[in-house]
């Protein structure tokens, strides 16, 4: 996968994704991610990228020049595949385990983070992007929502993970049925007098996982009782509970 961050800030980038996991998928040939300086796009010689919202209000608005020429050029000069356009936005669909999984699917993503106000909507009507939200809260900018988007769907790119099963079985999977992965305990089987529980330390694989399966369902119910309903009218999560 190739993925294209726009933003006027690429140092924010240079950290996440010269360590970890995002660092080996690179190493491993698996991603490559390019930064672009939306200032580079900029016409002036003060490099602006924002200007003052028509109509009046508050602070400064994303100017769509430098934004539109920035995409176009990426794709003048890479055009195959043209990638899937996401700008970061409270307003858009909320990213989840489920939309990060289709994403891991693209051959190419280009990341487009606002920042101030927000953006000239003509950036919308021009690039067509989707509108991509992290959350339900109000970010400075949308570098920080990027790094969300670009960590959750490296680790599931074939081949990151050494071992694939972990991030087919973790919490909010269609094969854990969106339900919240169980409690793991490791070493050493006590700590400060509490113990273990028992049926991890026998070896029965079976009871094992009877015991795993009945803490997601009762940890999904108290935590994430939306999560659970959800599952329930699927036919999955609390399935006869
Ligand atoms: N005035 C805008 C509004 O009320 O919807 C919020 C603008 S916010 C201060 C600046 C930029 O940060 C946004 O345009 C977006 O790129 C990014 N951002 C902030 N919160 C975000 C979130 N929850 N998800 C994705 N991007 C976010």
């Amino acid at each position: 996968m190739r993925v294209d961050v726009v933003t006027i800030f690429p140092p924010m980038f240079e950290g996440v994704i010269s360590q970890a996991m995002i660092r080996i998928a690179r190493e491993k040939g698996l991603l490559e991610v390019a930064l672009t300086d939306l200032r580079d796009y900029t016409l002036d010689r003060h490099r602006t990228v924002d200007d003052r919202p028509f109509g009046g209000g508050p602070g400064m608005v994303l100017k769509a020049e430098p934004v539109v020429k920035a995409v176009r050029e990426l794709r003048t000069r890479l055009p195959d595949p043209p990638g899937r356009v996401l700008l970061l936005c409270p307003q858009g669909r909320v990213f989840s385990q489920e939309y990060a999984r289709e994403l891991s699917r693209e051959p190419r993503l280009i990341l487009l983070c606002a920042r101030y106000e927000g953006y000239d909507e003509r950036i919308v009507e021009l690039l067509k992007p989707e509108r991509v939200s992290i959350g339900d809260y109000v970010l400075t900018g949308g570098e920080l929502p990027a790094m969300v988007v670009l960590d959750a769907v490296t680790r599931l790119l074939p081949g990151v993970l050494g071992d694939e099963a972990s991030a087919v079985c973790e919490s909010f999977s269609p094969e854990n049925e969106g339900l919240l992965e169980y409690p793991q305990y490791t070493r050493p089987a006590e700590f400060e007098g509490l113990k273990v529980p028992d049926v991890l330390l026998g070896g029965d694989h079976a009871k094992i996982e009877a015991w795993r399966r009945a803490q997601s369902v009762e940890r999904t119910r108290a935590s994430r009782p939306d999560l659970f309903e959800k599952g329930r009218g699927s036919g999955g999560a609390g399935r006869g509970a």
